[in-house]
């Protein structure tokens, strides 16, 4: 066994520890693979061992990534903060973008998106803590930017996606996740109130990017859908080129 797919099975395990401990089925929880800084060899370790879905921040070390991968099916999302200039590529290569907190960025994205892909899926961005790395939108500047990208037609809202600050303990993180989650329940709700009969906008809203290797178990418990993990499938990352 490669120690990508020994790393794989601990987290696989992990999560169904997590699942099984709040009462949830293990089907509600994706595991996205966060490959950043790691070879292509590694991905396709991983791809090897049965995971599909992999994570990237910094969009020009991706797409050489999934050139040289590109004879493999994999869903790419794009986790990291999105500048203007990065957009396209983003529109044109990747299945998905976490961390939208501006309309402008949204509207790029939903222009840019070629006519012969499905809509790009895209998370908005919260930050429920105030955390210093400044990206994502504080919760109630989340359902604005909702409604305004449920109106985008190459786009589709999947969801919320947080990055809380490390807590001290699990039950710390957990509250912190747990306002996340509060947060995603009242936009649910609000576009579901607000969907045009027959519309499937609320519908589409059904992901919580939530938890990393270190704080996956308390995100599960708080009700995340999809957690981001690197280090715990990879090992420690290499210093990013930049
Ligand atoms: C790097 C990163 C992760 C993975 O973090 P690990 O602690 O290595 O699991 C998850 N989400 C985002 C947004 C990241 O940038």
């Amino acid at each position: 066994m490669t120690t990508v797919e020994t790393n794989l099975n601990q987290v696989r395990r992990q999560i169904a520890a997590a699942c099984a401990a709040a009462g949830r089925s293990v089907q509600e929880v994706t595991l996205l693979a966060v490959s950043k800084t790691q070879p292509a060899a590694a991905v396709r370790a991983a791809h090897a061992a049965g995971q599909s879905a992999f994570g990237e921040n910094y969009v020009q070390e991706a797409l050489a990534k999934m050139d040289e991968l590109a004879d493999l099916p994999l869903q790419w999302h794009c986790i990291g903060p999105l500048q203007a200039n990065k957009t396209r590529a983003v529109a044109e290569r990747f299945d998905w973008a976490h961390a939208i907190d501006r309309l402008r960025i949204a509207e790029r994205l939903s222009a840019q998106r070629p006519e012969h892909l499905p809509p790009l899926n895209v998370c908005i961005q919260v930050n429920v803590d105030g955390g210093p790395s400044k990206s994502g939108l504080p919760p109630h500047e989340a359902l604005p930017l909702a409604r305004a990208i449920v109106a985008l037609p190459r786009l589709r809202l999947r969801g919320l996606m947080a990055i809380p600050e490390p807590q001290p303990d699990d039950a710390a993180a957990r509250a912190v996740f747990a306002r996340v989650a509060a947060t995603f329940a009242q936009v649910r709700a609000a576009l579901a109130a607000e969907a045009a009969p027959g519309q499937g906008a609320s519908a589409d809203f059904d992901t919580l990017s939530m938890g990393m290797s270190a704080d996956l178990a308390p995100a599960i418990a708080a009700g995340s859908t999809l957690v981001r993990v690197g280090t715990a499938l990879f090992g420690a990352r290499p210093r990013p080129v930049k």
